[in-house]
């Protein structure tokens, strides 16, 4: 089915070709990992696993996926040095050696990330690759060399900077974001990975050594300035080693359009001499009680934090995919529970329909297929991963196809083609319903047993009348290779 998807390059929505045919090659800005990352992290990761599995399943194509982890930047640096207060017991004594720090202190967090997310759904062998940053330092100081070949870039007190100022001139700024210039003044410099757009300026490429930091060699027009890269270069270079450009799509959360992503155009562009991106896609904000989730406002959950409150955390991932990627979504403990129950009316469908694609049962009632179901909700998803009307086509087969209606054809194709969409969702099991599930009472439990010792034992007239006192309380029992099943009569 053909996608759609909106594109920032353009605000408008677009009909998606890749550019190699039957391949899409996203690269996604992934984790800092200086903390555990919270549920509003989380998003932004979620987004890209729901647009990656829409492209496969419904658009039929093959995705090379990769998520770098920025285990350099000011963050990290700072909160791993020595005496930081971030250090903790599992990390193991800090070293005199800055980079040692830094490599075990961003290599915990990146662990804990990836339960974070394998909890949530998102696999980590679906990556196609989880490039860390520190791994691709020649890749940085060569696009750094290109930039500067072509005029885009200078070296002061031991940095390395973009010169936005003959950028402009060369090519538009601004792209993804109405940048405001009313304060730019050519040739100010800022050495901070995040700035506000009042401070647009002359960003930092490469920064210098400063007492305390790691520091890697890097002879620039023949000057040793020792130090390392800026954040945003390092997107830049790992996609184009990795993706080559330009590539399709380009992801990540809204509050990176500015500064982040406008200066990996600038830079791809100015020392690769390509658009590096044809579709670049964001998500909106997790927010709480009206402003974003962040760390920094200690406004956030952890996943940690919701599994101890008890939440299951299929039920994050279902909030976060049932609500439009692109709208901002408020983070309710009444929301996570009312998605709960519209999860698990799902499931109970599914659990209804196994029953029923086993046996022979009454003839069906109903007579919408799963056919038009599945072209009703793939449409959704195919037009900009509208997941809200998606799985409101969902829903409103589900009322007016009850599983008591449907037979055993039926059921298996509606079981078909849920287990496709559950290559989506993810979050729902298919199997008979379990047994604890049924709530079958103990008495029946009590009688289930008996029946079954009765029978091995060839005692039929015993286990008959033991199957009838079990159908006069409601329940039919069956037998299984290894043993006896229950269910609801
Ligand atoms: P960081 O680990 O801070 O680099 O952030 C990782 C990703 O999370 C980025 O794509 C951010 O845009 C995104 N992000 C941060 N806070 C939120 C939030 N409250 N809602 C959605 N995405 C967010
Ligand atoms: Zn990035």
């Amino acid at each position: 089915m053909q996608i759609h998807i909106s594109n920032t390059l353009t605000r408008s929505v677009e009909s998606f070709t890749s550019a190699r045919a039957g391949v899409v090659r996203m690269y996604s800005c992934g984790p800092t990992p200086y903390n555990y990352a919270h549920i509003g992290n989380l998003r932004a990761f979620l987004f890209p696993d729901l647009l990656q599995r829409v492209l496969r399943v419904v658009g039929g194509y093959k995705v090379q996926w990769v998520m770098n982890v920025t285990d350099i930047d000011d963050k990290t640096i700072r909160d791993s040095a020595v005496g930081s207060a971030e250090w903790r017991t599992e990390m193991g004594e800090q070293s005199a050696d800055p980079k040692q720090n830094l490599k075990r202190f961003t290599q915990f967090y990146t662990d804990e990330f990836v339960r974070d997310i394998e909890a949530v759904g998102i696999r980590k062998s679906g990556f196609y690759k989880m490039p860390f940053a520190t791994d691709y330092f020649p890749q940085m100081q060569d696009l750094i060399r290109r930039i500067a070949a072509n005029g885009f870039a200078y070296e002061r007190g031991g940095s390395v900077y973009f010169n936005v100022g003959a950028w402009r001139k060369a090519d538009k700024y601004g792209k993804l974001f109405n940048i405001d210039f009313d304060n730019f003044q050519e040739g100010v410099r800022i050495d901070a990975d995040e700035y506000e757009r009042e401070s647009v300026s002359d960003f930092v490429l490469w920064k210098g050594h400063k007492e305390g930091e790691p520091a890697w060699d890097f002879e620039f027009e023949g000057k040793d300035v020792v130090g390392r890269p800026g954040w945003h270069i390092e997107c830049s270079a790992m996609a184009h080693e990795i993706l080559e450009l330009p590539f399709d799509i380009h992801t990540g959360g809204v509050d990176l359009c500015f500064p982040h992503h406008e200066d990996e155009i600038a830079q791809s562009k100015a020392g690769y001499g390509v658009e590096p991106v044809n579709y670049w896609c964001h998500n909106e904000f997790l927010e709480v009680e009206g402003e974003k989730m962040s760390k920094s406002k200690g406004n956030f959950f952890t996943l940690r934090d919701l599994l101890q409150k008890g939440i299951d955390t299929l039920d994050v991932r279902w909030l976060m995919l049932s609500v439009h990627y692109a709208s901002r979504l408020n983070f309710t403990f009444a929301g996570l529970e009312s998605g709960r129950k519209a999860r698990l009316r799902v499931q109970e469908y599914i659990y209804d329909l196994w029953e029923r694609a086993q046996g022979a049962i009454a003839p069906a009632t109903t007579h919408e297929s799963a056919q038009s179901l599945r072209t009703s909700v793939f449409q959704e998803l195919a037009n900009d991963l509208q997941t809200p009307k998606a799985l409101a086509e969902l829903f409103t087969y589900l009322n007016r196809n009850p599983a008591s209606g449907v037979d055993a054809t039926q059921a298996a194709s509606l079981l078909g083609f849920l287990q496709e969409l559950n290559n989506i969702f993810d979050v729902w099991h298919f199997s008979a319903r379990p047994a604890q599930m049924l709530n079958v009472p103990p008495e029946v439990q009590h009688l289930a047993e008996e029946r079954w010792k009765a029978k091995r034992s060839k005692n039929f007239a015993e286990s008959d009348r033991l199957r009838g006192a079990i159908a006069a309380l409601g329940f039919v029992v069956k037998d299984t290779k290894d043993g006896f099943a229950l269910e609801k009569a």
